[in-house]
């Protein structure tokens, strides 16, 4: 088996607090909902139910409004009974619908009615990802209607990417839900791929997980071209541009031309596959929750709108004073500011870490060490590119390669001086842009 690499750059990230990729747990229904009407990178939903409403299982309760933004659904049967507002870690407004379990389940433990897809037009498809509201759910929250309507304008040929590429233990979460529901994935991707009239699907998977690549090949089926590509495991492989340049290497010495690529991972896929086949919008989530404070480290299948303070509750509570509670990858995440902000569809991971995890925030001066060079996969030079975001005349043409920058944080990570080299150079790069 060849395992395809990018050439430069990187490290291998490892956390011996994150859970393990056994399997998963479901977690208790909360008696509370906290439903944000921003799941997504756009605006906020527009709400279509007020205070005192009552709602169901899966029920339209906010509307997505242009670009970026999506259809926000309830989660759980029970009444509308207040809305809150609450300032997030990066300064945005978040509002929400609380809804309080009432009534019986119209989903949950019934037989889910089966609605044949391949007989529907690519638009009527994109019709229904769009009215479930299914968003990229691997962290970016980019509505997938929107990548299909990017593709109208694409060149040919295109090609569906399925990433699943775990170089981040964080993304533990699409890794169990992969193991535990592969034919969804492979199905979902079909859909996706009429959806988006693609003509060729490529499973791309960590090395070490040939058996789930061979079952993703065959349960994908022989209705289009399939290619199964296996990678190595430094981070961040799972990026775009270090998963094109080795997929665009792999189909030259195949004989084929990729063309443009749509990359969607295992839990988008499964909500496209859900939401087309069963008529449901995102209700639930897994979730790596783990981190050195918490006592029990698990993947729990959540439902959306449960408060992050009942999921860490639910695995034994923590091990003393978190000093960083956030979501999503310690690397990119962002910290969370309040234990009752509550899971979204693009939460794969909740963290608490001791302080001894973070190993503190002292900021000592650059020791000109090179480990940020090193690590670099873009080959930039990040610790010049620091010192001149400093600069007030710094729009030189040094600072200009920060564009280049895709924000991966692997100079951050590594720097002894715990300097906020990516931060810095990707907030200097949006000024420039
Ligand atoms: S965050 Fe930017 S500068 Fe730092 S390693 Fe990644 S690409 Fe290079
Ligand atoms: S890793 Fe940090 S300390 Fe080392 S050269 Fe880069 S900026 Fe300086």
């Amino acid at each position: 088996m060849k395992v395809f690499s990018f050439f430069r750059g990187g490290f291998r990230y490892t956390d011996v607090t994150v859970p393990s990729h056994d399997s998963s747990v479901t977690a208790f229904l909360p008696g509370l909902s906290v439903i944000p009407l921003v799941q997504h990178i756009g605006s906020r939903a527009n709400p279509v139910v007020a205070v005192g409403d009552r709602v169901s299982e899966g029920m339209l309760i906010g509307r997505g409004q242009g670009l970026g933004s999506a259809n926000i659904h309830a989660t759980m049967p029970g009444r509308v009974v207040r809305t809150v507002s609450w300032k997030m870690a990066e300064g945005i407004t978040n509002d929400a619908l609380v809804i309080k379990l009432e009534g019986g389940f119209t989903v949950l433990g019934k037989k889910a009615e089966v609605f044949p897809w391949q007989g529907l037009s690519p638009f009527e498809l994109q019709r229904i990802i769009a009215e479930y509201g299914i968003v990229e759910m691997e962290g970016s929250g980019r509505p997938v209607s929107d990548m299909f309507y990017a593709l109208r304008s694409a060149h040919d040929p295109l090609t569906l990417v399925v990433r699943c590429v775990f170089d981040d233990p964080w993304l533990v979460a699409d890794h169990v839900l992969l193991k535990e529901r592969v034919a969804a994935v492979a199905e979902g991707a079909c859909i996706a791929a009429r959806a988006g009239r693609i003509s060729r699907l490529v499973f791309i998977l960590s090395r070490g997980l040939r058996e789930l690549g061979q079952r993703l090949v065959d349960a994908a089926g022989s209705a289009l071209p399939v290619s199964l590509v296996y990678t190595g495991m430094r981070y961040p492989q799972r990026n775009q541009r270090e998963l094109e340049l080795i997929l665009r290497r792999y189909a030259k010495k195949q004989g084929y031309e990729l063309g443009t690529m749509l990359a969607l991972g295992p839990a988008t896929l499964a909500a496209i596959h859900d939401a087309v086949k069963f008529k449901k919008p995102i209700l639930d989530r897994y979730v790596a929750v783990g981190g050195s404070a918490i006592k029990e480290p698990k993947v729990m299948k959540v439902r959306i709108g449960t408060r992050i303070g009942e999921i860490f509750a639910e695995c034994g509570g923590f091990t003393d004073k978190p000093k960083r509670i956030g979501s999503g990858s310690p690397l990119l995440g962002r910290t969370v500011m309040d234990l009752d902000e509550p899971v979204i569809k693009t939460s794969y991971a909740v963290f608490a870490f001791l302080a001894a995890q973070i190993g503190g925030h002292e900021r000592s001066k650059c020791i000109g060490c090179g480990e940020c060079r090193a690590v670099c996969p873009v080959g930039l030079d990040p610790e010049t590119l620091y010192k001149l975001t400093g600069c007030s005349n710094a729009r030189d043409e040094g600072l200009s390669r920060a564009a280049e920058c895709h924000g991966c944080g692997c100079c951050e990570v590594v720097c002894p001086a715990r300097l906020p080299l990516s931060t810095s150079i990707i907030r200097s790069a949006l000024r420039g842009a």
